[in-house]
């Protein structure tokens, strides 16, 4: 018998069902009372049942449900929008708004590609994109081929665009040689993209797309000091775009409403999604600066792209609410605090752990990397599961908190990862909570694996 006529990720094994929430918990059919310390993926920004967003989208629902912004505009939008560029200091010039971090993406490649050909010197022959292994852009076909996530490339890498190529991502506890200083590191991973440039031919790249603190394809990896301005003189040089993800980093969750903010190194275009409407809508977007922009605008005048859903009235209407409650209630402030209370009590407990590698991570955005080996860094073997493992046990009725957890790869470029990324008005209580949560579900899962 079927168990659910939902294609659920098991099909044979429907979740348990999730009936409300408030703030930082979910309440499930069972009983169990869920921390959601992971926000869903780094979604849940303001947490759950915030009346003010409610209310703004039932404020929005009575006086306009739906319209096509192709042929209107309304009023969450251009307010929603004024906003994303003020936060910008001005440095984004446009916003596109869509339903999800995949078509953000999507939008950021085509908008590349319409760009190098309505320059006043068109350049038809830059095709070709570079990206980074063990990166996140997407599920849909673009933006999957442009992330370097193998375990969720590999059924599909046949289809897949031909056209993106992957350097490495900067991840000092995994790349970065003993020997080797910060200034050292990033002038070899500048060396390796110039390389591939040149292996591609320059005047055939498009862009070069990255997210500043990579999430789900290596659990809140941030790179070292001066890398993205190295990455970004690189793509000058050649002429090409520097495309940042911000999807999962970004609108806050890092400490700073950019994350580019934090090195001044401003792209071309921005993806942003998950804090945008902290997941009370399905909502994302494409920032795009003037370099682009002007070059449409001297041109055709129009982006060759549109989706039904494009700046939902009641999308936008909830995002905008989301991101007035974080300006009033300076949350992104809370969220650089908070997330030195969450790193103290991480390194703390789990430090010394045998099994835990690297704790890294920004703002209230963490990554926990666990190895068999610490003194070589060994990674458990991805068919352990370990992640999942941890993850399991996290939602066990004794523990009761919401983990995301992230596979290895089996060629250690990456280990078994859980991402922690509670909402932006946690309180002390509630982390430290979190980081208590943690350790006792690590310990009990490495107590039954050494057993
Ligand atoms: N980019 C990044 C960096 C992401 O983390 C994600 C989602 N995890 C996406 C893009 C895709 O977003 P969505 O799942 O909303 O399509």
């Amino acid at each position: 018998m079927t168990p659910s006529a939902v294609l659920h990720r098991h099909l044979h094994q429907a979740p348990t069902l999730a009936l409300s929430g408030e703030g930082s918990y979910i309440s499930l059919e069972d009983g169990r009372r869920i921390l959601d310390a992971t926000g869903g993926a780094a979604v849940s920004c303001l947490g759950h049942n915030n009346e003010h967003v409610k209310q703004a989208m039932i404020d929005q629902i009575n006086q306009l449900s739906y319209c096509h912004t192709a042929y209107f505009s309304t009023k969450p939008f251009e307010e929603l929008a004024s906003l994303l560029i003020e936060s910008t200091g001005g440095k984004m010039s446009r916003v596109y708004i869509v339903g999800s971090g995949s078509e953000a993406m999507e939008a950021a490649m085509k908008l590349a590609r319409q760009f190098y050909l309505e320059k006043r010197n068109p350049e038809p022959q830059r095709t070709k994109f570079i990206a980074r292994n063990q990166s996140y852009h997407g599920i849909t076909i673009g933006s999957l081929s442009m992330g370097g996530h193998k375990f969720r490339r590999e059924l599909f890498e046949p289809i897949l665009l031909p056209n993106v190529s992957h350097v490495s991502p900067c991840n000092p506890y995994r790349n970065r040689k003993d020997s080797e200083s910060d200034a050292d590191y990033v002038a070899r991973l500048v060396d390796e993209l110039d390389a591939e440039f040149q292996r591609l031919g320059p005047e055939t790249v498009c862009a070069f797309v990255a997210e500043p603190v990579v999430g789900a394809a290596m659990g809140c990896v941030p790179s070292v000091p001066g890398y993205f301005k190295a990455m970004k003189a690189v793509c000058e040089k050649y002429g090409a775009l520097f495309i940042l993800d911000e999807v999962m980093s970004g609108m806050g969750r890092c400490g700073t409403l950019h994350a580019w903010q934090q090195e001044d190194v401003v792209p071309d275009m921005q993806t942003i999604g998950k804090g945008l409407g902290g997941g009370y809508a399905p909502v994302a977007g494409l920032l795009i600066g003037d370099r682009v922009i002007k070059t449409l605008e001297e041109s055709t005048g129009s982006f060759r792209h549109g989706h039904t859903y494009q700046g939902h009235p009641v999308s936008c209407a909830a995002a905008l609410a989301v991101q007035k409650a974080i300006q009033k209630d300076n949350l992104v402030e809370n969220v650089r605090e908070m997330g030195i209370v969450l790193e103290e009590e991480l390194r703390k407990r789990l430090s010394d752990h045998p099994h835990v590698g690297d704790i890294r991570g920004k703002g209230l955005f963490w990554g926990i990397e666990f190895v068999r080996d610490k003194t070589n860094k060994e990674p458990f073997d991805p068919k352990s599961q370990l992640a999942f493992r941890i993850q399991d046990k996290g939602l066990e009725a004794k523990h009761s908190i919401s983990l995301y957890g992230g596979q290895g790869t089996a060629d250690g470029v990456s280990g078994d990862h859980i991402l922690l990324a509670p909402p932006y008005n946690s309180t002390r209580e509630e982390i430290v909570r979190i980081a208590e949560l943690v350790q006792g579900v690590v310990e009990d899962v490495f107590g039954e694996l050494d057993d």
